[in-house]
Parts: C-alpha cells; structure tokens; sequence
C-alpha cells in the first residue's frame, strides 16, 4: 500500500474555477503551494490532513490587483499598508501591486528600499511594488529594477501628490531603461498641457461644479497620450501597459495600433464599468476619478471592449482620502479616486451573476492575465506547483455593500448600499486562512513578489 500524501490542508468539494473553465476538483497543499488538484484527493490523504469543506463554492485563484495606493509613506492619514492589505484580504485581493506616487514618490533606489522595509511587516497579502518613470531617473529605476520592483509608474498627466510628469525624451530614456530591465511600464495616459488648459478654461468660466471634471478630460486627451506611448514603447522594445483605459475612442485606437503590430495590454478600472455620469448627480465629487466616470454610452463601449477581448485587465485603482476630502465641494480642490479594492469582487460575481461576463472571465482578467503579463511567479492559477493563493466564493449569497463591515481606514464608498449577489466567503494567501467570516485572520505575513527574471518566464 502506498504511503499517504502528505499534505498540510485539503480543500474538498468546491467548483475550481480557472480563466478557461470550471471543474469540481479538489486541492492539496503542502508548504504553501499547490500539491495536487483532482479528483478524489482525500482517498489518498493521511487521516489528519486539515480538511476544509467548499462544497456548495466556487474556489477562484486569489486576485491580483495591479492598481492600488495604499498611501504609504506620507499619507497615512487615507490608508495604510495594513488597512489597505486587510480590505484586499477580505476582497479575495491576495496580490496586490502598490503605486509610487507617496510622499515621497518612489523614484530611487533608496526609497524603494525604505518602502520596502516599512511596508512589508504589515502586509496581510502579498505585494509588489512600483517605481516612478521620472524625469530623469533612468539609472535609479535599474537600480529599482533589481531591488524587485514589479515595474515602473508613468504619469503623463497629473494626479494624486502632483508629480512633474516627464517630457518626452525622458520618457523614451526611462522606457529604454525598463525595457533593458524586462520590466513592464505601466501609464497614466492623459496628456498632461491639454488637461491642464482645459481646466484652466473651465475655471476662468466659473465652473465648480463635478462635471466640470468630466468636461476638462475629453477623450482626445487620452487618445493622443495612448497613441504617443504606444508608439514610443514600440520604438524602445518595452512591455506597455495602459492603466485605467477610459474611452471608447482610447479602445478603438488600440485596436488600430495593434492591428499595425503594436503590443500593449489594457486594463479597465471596476469604476468605470460600474459608474456612468448619472452618478455626479448623487456622489458629486466623491467620484472625481483620473481619468474621470464617463457618459453610460462609453461605459457599453468598455463593456464590449471586455466582451471581444480587448481589454486584457481589470484593476481597482484603490486611492483613499479622508471622509472630509471626500466632501470637498469645489471640483478644482478636490480629490481625485476612491478604494476599491474590497468591493471589486463582490461587484464583479455581482455582474456575473447579471451575465455581463463569466466568472472564468474574472479570473482572466483579475487574476491570470495579470500574474503572467508581469511575470510573478506562483500567481494566478490553481496548478501545482503554483502558491495556494485562493478564495471560496458564494455566488448565491446575497446582500449589500456595507461600508460598516469594511477594512480600510475610511469606508466612504459610491457603491454603498449596492446589492450583491455573490460573496467572500474565505480567503487563503500561500495555504493560510487570512480572511474569513470572523474576519482577518492572522499577524501579517504577506511577502514581496518580485518578478522572475527575464529568463525564467
Ligand atoms: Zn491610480
């Protein structure tokens, strides 16, 4: 007779759900990554295997958020690595990846080092970490590059902690630099000067109103900085990724492109799918986003976008501020973004459950597709050999998003009081529950992912 496996947990009865089809399958860990997956493990396990029953759940690999601001260093007064991590845990979030634009920016070396060792003890999920393309930082990001960053930020229009967005020829240099370091770029496409005119147009009229936000971001402003970025990364040889696609215009200029040969990936924000303009009448500025919540006709475009499969990500965009922030009523001071990333998956099972796209398609799009564009190792799939990063859903629970139940350190949300059908049920990052129905479970021991190096993808 042979000798039982040795696992450390079993998870038995669930529907495994991948970005290509479902299965009912069950799964064995041992030392944090996936042992098995099949039928009828228990028959071969020893007796006193932890067993979780997810019998009646959809077991889905734990999302990877390529987009959020967790707000550390500097502004800790919106969020923090643990809050935000925590709220990520109880999304199904077991991947995240932090922007630079804190306080200071991550633009060298030496802050991505300090950023790294501050935030990583309080980690409840695992983490990457982007630097800043800057004007001019070409020999830091290498050195970034080897300290793990995940890939570098570029912001061609401003935003949150109003970084100077680089010209062009600092941009070509900094694309050089993460293409010579086989890392991903990822943009903000907004053409900074055409923004900023507008809005100074729009002040000088007397407008304070919330559209007038909507109004000063018209969609040439990002089809012009998608195709300039687009171009330039093709030139340079870099691994493009648009964050935030917000317009049909910007969707259908990247099927130009890439019928022309170039390659870009494209992610679209849960926001802008889930919010049209309606919305400025009941949030006001609560939902001034860059770039911004548009008109519901462009909102269908990004759905069909997601339909033919042209957009390859779906990102949070997770930026806190204060409730009083949030309450700004001059659409010139306010601020832009809100989180995101505890709801996003409630709200997509929520779509799914209305077929506006498959749960394989959230696990494509939130989970698989991320992982494998910037090449973490482990993530994304339910396969051994891969981290047993997973979270048991309920599609059939029902309720409302809550924001008294929520993890981050402000809950001020525009989907509150939205009904859900589809629920988090538990959360296990590396084969430990970190979030269940009691809530977050465990000290922190989320870990830094770096990307595998070029020659291991
Ligand atoms: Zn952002």
């Amino acid at each position: 007779m042979p000798h039982p496996a040795p696992y450390d947990l079993l998870l038995t009865g669930g529907t495994v759900v991948s970005h290509d089809g479902r299965h009912r399958h069950d799964i064995a860990v041992r030392d944090g990554r996936i042992a098995a997956v099949g039928e009828g493990l228990a028959a071969r396990a020893a007796r006193d295997v932890r067993v979780v029953d997810a019998a009646g759940l959809l077991v889905l690999p734990g999302l990877v958020d390529v987009h959020v601001h967790f707000r550390e260093p500097g502004m800790t007064e919106k969020e923090d690595f643990a809050s935000g991590t925590r709220a990520a845990a109880a999304g199904g979030v077991t991947t995240v990846v932090d922007m630079p634009n804190t306080v200071p920016p991550v633009a060298t070396a030496e802050e991505f080092r300090r950023k790294l060792n501050l935030v990583a003890p309080k980690a409840h999920v695992d983490f990457g970490l982007y630097g800043m393309l800057g004007q001019d930082n070409a020999e830091e990001m290498t050195a970034m590059a080897e300290l793990g960053a995940m890939g570098f930020k570029l912001f061609m229009g401003q935003t949150t902690g109003d970084n100077r967005c680089p010209d062009d020829a600092a941009i070509f240099r900094g694309l050089e630099a993460a293409a010579a370091a086989g890392l991903v770029v990822g943009a903000h496409a907004e053409n900074d000067h055409l923004l900023r005119m507008f809005i100074d147009r729009l002040r000088a009229s007397g407008r304070t109103d919330p559209r007038a936000h909507l109004a000063s971001r018209p969609a040439f402003v990002e089809v012009e900085a998608v195709t300039r970025i687009v171009t330039m990364a093709t030139e340079a040889g870099t691994k493009l990724h648009i964050h935030h696609l917000s317009t049909g215009a910007g969707l259908r200029r990247v099927r130009d492109l890439r019928a022309d040969g170039h390659r870009v990936s494209v992610e679209a924000l849960v926001a802008h799918l889930l919010l049209d303009d309606s919305a400025y009448d009941t949030h006001g500025n609560l939902i001034k986003l860059n770039p911004p919540i548009r008109p519901a006709e462009n909102v269908a475009e990004l759905w069909a976008g997601i339909a033919r499969g042209d957009v390859d990500v779906i990102a949070t965009d997770h930026a806190p501020h204060t409730p009083a922030e949030q309450a700004e009523q001059d659409v010139w001071c306010a601020h832009g973004g809100f989180i995101g990333v505890e709801t996003m998956l409630p709200l997509l099972l929520t779509a799914a459950a209305q077929d506006r796209l498959s749960v394989e398609d959230i696990v494509r799009l939130c989970s698989y597709t991320p992982a494998r564009r910037w090449s973490m190792p482990g993530k994304g799939q339910l396969a051994p050999g891969f981290d047993a990063d997973f979270v048991l859903v309920d599609p059939d629970a029902t309720g409302t998003v809550d924001p008294a139940t929520m993890h981050s350190r402000h809950n001020v949300t525009p989907y509150e009081g939205r009904p859900l059908t589809g629920a988090v049920v538990a959360t296990y990052l590396r084969g430990e529950s970190v979030y269940d129905k009691s809530g977050i479970v465990g000290a922190p021991r989320g870990r830094h992912v770096r990307p595998a190096p070029a020659g291991k993808r």
